[in-house]
């Protein structure tokens, strides 16, 4: 019978087929779900994982990874991993990976932060909504942009791609309970990968015409359509690959209006680039 630890690493999005963790013997499997229930499903990245939580958790089993880089968990979600891991020596556990944000005395985690639009700055050009691991930014183009502060889990990843600077992050004092803790983290976890599922049938989607914008959505066109170990270069051309076809796509539309021989040598230069990658 299915382990209710296990439950977590059933019908997982395509995203993380890479990750052959179904191919993996059970007491492996077994570890990498008790650690993913460890850690906080912010899918922020910090601990070099660009894809979340879960790839972290196997890298832990499967890799050696160290244990302590989860940032926003801090020394506490170290010390469960540590228990995890090597329940032996886990009185000696690794220090936890710094955060830029002071320890929190309560949770004794760096203390968490929320995201907030300065919505008179928005220039609604919506590049902060594909990079929400969890959809809490709402908006569309050329209007203004708000956050659901309840739904934002301050993974600070929508603050890159804002061209004008206008998301701030402010901090937040709560108090949980262990099982609060243990049924925000499942809810984020959830969404997280409604999220991943919702990407994947709008790259699906050939009458979409949005282009590639995020790493997550690179790995996942990369993972739909060919099912094999995606590189972070890989990722990162195809990204590249979607910036230039729109480029080219609007300097040919442009020509068609109106001949412009610094344009056409332009595009010459934008095609080559796009046959290299
Ligand atoms: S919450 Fe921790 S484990 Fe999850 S992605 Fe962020 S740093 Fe990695
Ligand atoms: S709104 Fe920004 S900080 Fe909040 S969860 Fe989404 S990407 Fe992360
Ligand atoms: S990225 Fe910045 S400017 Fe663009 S919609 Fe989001 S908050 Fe507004």
């Amino acid at each position: 019978m299915q382990s209710s630890r296990n439950i977590r690493l059933i019908n997982l999005p395509i995203l993380f087929d890479t990750l052959r963790i179904e191919t993996l013997p059970a007491d492996m499997q077994a570890k990498i779900a008790r650690i993913d229930a460890c850690l906080p499903q912010t899918q922020c990245g910090l601990c070099e994982h660009p894809d979340g939580c879960l790839p972290y958790a196997t890298a832990i089993v499967v890799d050696n990874e160290p244990y302590n880089k989860c940032v926003p968990g801090g020394q506490p979600v170290t010390d469960a991993i540590a228990q995890i891991v090597n329940p032996a020596s886990a009185t000696t556990t690794l220090r936890a990976a710094p955060s830029q944000w002071p320890i929190d005395a309560t949770s004794m985690r760096p203390t968490e932060v929320r995201a907030v639009i300065r919505e008179d700055d928005c220039i609604g050009c919506t590049k902060c909504i594909p990079a929400c691991p969890v959809d809490a930014i709402v908006g569309t183009g050329k209007h203004m942009h708000t956050i659901f502060t309840d739904l934002c889990t301050g993974c600070e990843l929508c603050i890159a791609p804002c061209p004008v600077d206008c998301i701030d992050l402010v901090t937040i004092e709560r108090e949980l309970y262990i099982s609060e803790r243990e049924a925000e983290q499942e809810d984020l976890r959830l969404r997280y990968h409604t999220h991943l599922r919702r990407v994947t049938e709008q790259l699906a989607d050939s009458s979409n015409s949005k282009p590639v914008v995020s790493m997550v959505e690179a790995k996942l066109n990369n993972a739909a359509s060919q099912s094999i170990d995606i590189s972070e270069a890989q990722a990162k051309n195809t990204i590249a690959a979607a910036k230039l076809r729109s480029k080219i796509k609007k300097l040919e539309k442009q020509l068609n209006v109106r001949p412009n021989e610094r344009k056409k040598i332009e595009l010459e230069g934008l095609k080559t680039e796009l046959a290299q990658l």
